[in-house]
Formats: structure tokens, C-alpha cells, sequence
């Protein structure tokens, strides 16, 4: 009897502390869409590398840099992915856009990439995957983006004159673009690369595939 209203205080306190461990599971478990941030628009693509169809309902867009290390990690593992479950599928666009968070190498690499794109469109994504390849694993912060790198680079990718590109990288020639980008890293703030936006959400972790998916999933229901 008289240890009853103890036990009580004890048995109330395993329910609360139960429900609080069942409210920490269920918001853990409800991650892909309550720590992404909306934005009022999405980065406009026009003139921008885009793969995929045109029409596609969704656009998704990476802010990225040739030079950073975790935006050569996401083109080989979260890309592939992407493009094969949604892009091929007709559902989404993707196009890049350049970011010069690591100085000279950067802006070259994006000066040479906006090049290609404009000489052969078609030459775009294979010549930014083989630059993207290019980038050591060790001492990414080497100055490794030269001229040269670039025409060695593009002259195994098919569809590229590389005399034509060297004189457009020489003449500044498609300088314009990579300042049109730098004005969009500025106008959606972007502090980090890779930052990956479905239309106008931004995906928390660019590597949580999961949470790029929910979102895909959403915007294509909201369609
Ligand atoms: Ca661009």
C-alpha cells in the first residue's frame, strides 16, 4: 500500500519517457522533406547545360565547382542515380551551374566548360565528366586546371574542335556566362558545393539520395 503512489510516479515516468522516445522515431523516421528549405523561386536554366527533356516537370540543379572534392563525389555516386531514375524517365531536367569557390582553376575550368557548351552542346556532359575525372584525389587544391589539361581533356572527348576551344579560352570569349552563374551563387545564396535544388527546394545533404528523392516525388505530385 504504501509504496504504491512511488510506484505510480515510476510508471507515469515510463510512458512519458516511452512517447518522448516514440516522437524522436517518428520525426527521425520523417526526414527528406522537413529539413529542406524552400525558396520563393527556382534558378532560371535558359542558356544553361541541361540534360534530359526539355519538358521534363521537375528541374533539379546543381551549384557546383570543378575543383571541389565532394561535387566530383556526387557526379560518380548521386548522379548516376539520378539520371537513371529520373532523367532518362522523362521526369526531370538537370543543369549546371558553375561555381568559383576555388579562385583561378575554378573560373578556368567553368570558362572552358561554357566553351565546349557553346561549340557543341552535345560534347557538354562528356567533356564535364572527363574534366571532373581530371581532378586528383590527393591535393585537390593544386593548380591543376590549366589550358593545356583542358585541351588534352577535350581532345578525347568527340565533337570538340580543341583549336577553336583554345581561342575562345584565350579570348575570354563565353566570359559572360561564368558571370551569369556567379550572379545566380549570389542571388540564391549559395554557401556550399555542391547545393542541389529541386525547383525551389534546397536539399539539406546533396548525398542523402533519399531526401532528393521525396523531393523529386513531391514536386512531381504538386504537378
Ligand atoms: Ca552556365
Amino acid at each position: 500500500m504504501k509504496n504504491s503512489p512511488f510506484k505510480l510516479v515510476v510508471i507515469i515516468t515510463l510512458v512519458v519517457v516511452a512517447l518522448i522516445i516514440a516522437l524522436v522515431v517518428i520525426n527521425s523516421n520523417n526526414s527528406g522533406s522537413s529539413e529542406e528549405t524552400t525558396l520563393d523561386e527556382q534558378p532560371p536554366i535558359n542558356g544553361q547545360p541541361t540534360l534530359g527533356d526539355s519538358d521534363a516537370p521537375v528541374t533539379v540543379v546543381e551549384f557546383g565547382d570543378f575543383k571541389c572534392p565532394a561535387c566530383k563525389a556526387w557526379g560518380e555516386n548521386i548522379f548516376p542515380q539520378l539520371v537513371s531514375d529520373f532523367v532518362d524517365t522523362g521526369k526531370v531536367k538537370f543543369s549546371y551551374i558553375n561555381v568559383l569557390f576555388h579562385g583561378e582553376g575554378s573560373q578556368l575550368a567553368s570558362l572552358a566548360a561554357e566553351s565546349v557548351y557553346k561549340q557543341n552542346p552535345d560534347a557538354y556532359w562528356e567533356f564535364h565528366k572527363a574534366l571532373f575525372e581530371e581532378q586528383p584525389s590527393e591535393n585537390h587544391h593544386s593548380s591543376w586546371v590549366t589550358t593545356e589539361k583542358i585541351l588534352e581533356v577535350a581532345s578525347g572527348v568527340s565533337g570538340i574542335d580543341t583549336d577553336k576551344l583554345k581561342s575562345a579560352i584565350e579570348s575570354n570569349s563565353e566570359m559572360n556566362e561564368v558571370n551569369k552563374d556567379t550572379k545566380l551563387v549570389t542571388e540564391f545564396n549559395v554557401q556550399l558545393t555542391p547545393t542541389i535544388m529541386v525547383n525551389e527546394m534546397v536539399i539539406d545533404d546533396p548525398f542523402d539520395y533519399e531526401a532528393i528523392k521525396t523531393a523529386i516525388n513531391n514536386a512531381l505530385e504538386e504537378n
